[in-house]
């Protein structure tokens, strides 16, 4: 299931939202955009990937996303199923996240051609699931220097402001993508991060591939900051290699292709093992024992969580007012039907009960009482 991101807060964001839905147009709030930037290869597709808990990302080949990926969670009530639906494509359901990376591949060539060329134009998926908050994460193409295939002797430029938009949104989260068998501090992704967000206040540093870093080199400083300082500092992150992503079929093209839901099902543990694998990587490698807040898909999730804790912090005290508005209109209401009416009454009295009853959920939210949701 799509479960790995935000699965601490998703109850008390969904309280909200519904509450804000109630409270009117005016009331509702968003959470922030996560958008991952860095150079080509850095891993930014498998990050997200592993933090949606699914795999459905055409990632691997030298040049894939080649398009703004505009993913959109949704969280679904009333259905166990989770699927996909392009707004290319509307009203088609794609239950087969292995659909959904052909799909994404085939409308990448549709419109940025099949010759390497990429375009700014967004291809916008929504993700439908039980599991998961209602968040949008936008991956994006990654920075290449060497024009290639179809692309204009300008490339470079023209991806760093592609990528400049996303990520200069003061609401936008960057995670910044380096993978650690390369020059760390001269990371791309540091440096347009650094622009788009110079106080380092929604920037966090995620340093891929730490598992084919040269023999007796560790990414321990990196990750301590002592390199470069990133105030939200760094996640390190062991993500699947290609001999283990969803492409080996096509290295045995021969290979009868399983049964849809077979399939899924392996996908689905292929993510889970890499988990298991990350895990044993870090704890067979006594650098990162000390560090080990800071090692691990897990860690990142949870580092976004704090981040969309504080935000929904940030927008409590609106809510809050907004609520207590619609208390005193809703008793006063709730008079005017005297004894009369006793539905409608009725009706009053029910929503006056929930909305104290948020609110006091509310407050103690903002007065901190509910901390331990960021860090379970
Ligand atoms: P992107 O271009 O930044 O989106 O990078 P991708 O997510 O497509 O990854 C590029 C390649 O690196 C793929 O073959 C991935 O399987 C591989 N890769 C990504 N992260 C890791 C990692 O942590 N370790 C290893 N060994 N390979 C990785
Ligand atoms: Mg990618």
């Amino acid at each position: 299931s799509v479960a790995s991101l935000g699965n601490s807060v998703i109850p008390i964001v969904n309280k909200l939202q519904d509450i804000a839905a109630q409270l009117g147009s005016n009331a509702s709030f968003d959470l922030p955009q996560v958008a991952v930037v860095g150079s080509q290869s850095s891993g930014k597709s498998s990050v997200l990937e592993a933090l949606v808990g699914r795999d459905f990302l055409p990632r691997g080949c030298d040049i894939c996303t080649r398009r703004p990926l505009v993913l959109q969670l949704l969280q679904t009530k009333n259905s166990n199923e989770e699927w996909g639906e392009f707004l290319h494509l509307p009203g088609k359901r794609f239950y087969d996240f292995n659909d959904i990376r052909r799909e994404i591949q085939s409308e990448t060539d549709r419109e940025a051609g099949g010759n390497k060329g990429v375009i700014d134009k967004q291809i916008r998926l929504k993700i439908f699931s039980p599991n998961v908050l209602d968040i949008t994460l936008v991956d994006l193409p990654g920075i290449t220097k060497v024009p290639v295939g179809d692309q204009p002797s300008d490339i470079e430029g023209r991806i760093r402001t592609m990528i400049m938009s996303y990520i200069k949104i003061p609401s936008c989260v960057i995670l910044a993508v380096t993978p650690a068998n390369s020059d760390l501090a001269n990371s791309d992704a540091l440096q347009m991060a650094g622009i788009a967000d110079p106080d380092g206040y929604r920037t966090i540093g995620v340093i891929t591939k730490l598992d084919i870093m040269d023999r007796g080199t560790d990414a321990r400083n990196f990750l301590l900051g002592k390199v470069i300082p990133l105030r939200l500092g760094f996640v390190g992150v062991v993500n699947r290699s290609q001999e283990h992503s969803a492409y080996s079929k096509r290295a045995n093209p021969g290979a009868p292709s399983a049964p849809r839901h077979a399939e899924d099902i392996a996908n689905n543990r292929s993510i889970k093992d890499a988990l298991v694998a990350e895990e044993k990587f870090f704890r067979s490698r006594p650098v990162y024992n000390d560090i080990a807040d800071q090692c691990g898909v897990p860690q990142l999730a949870k580092k976004l969580n704090q981040i969309l804790v504080r935000h929904i912090k940030s927008v409590l005290p609106n809510l809050k007012a907004q609520i207590s508005a619609q208390l005193v209109s809703v008793a006063k209401e709730h008079a005017s039907y005297g004894e009369t009416v006793e539905s409608k009454a009725g009706q009053g009295t029910v929503i006056l009960n929930i909305l104290s009853k948020y609110s006091e959920a509310f407050a103690s939210l903002i007065e901190g009482r509910n901390e331990e949701m960021s860090t379970s």
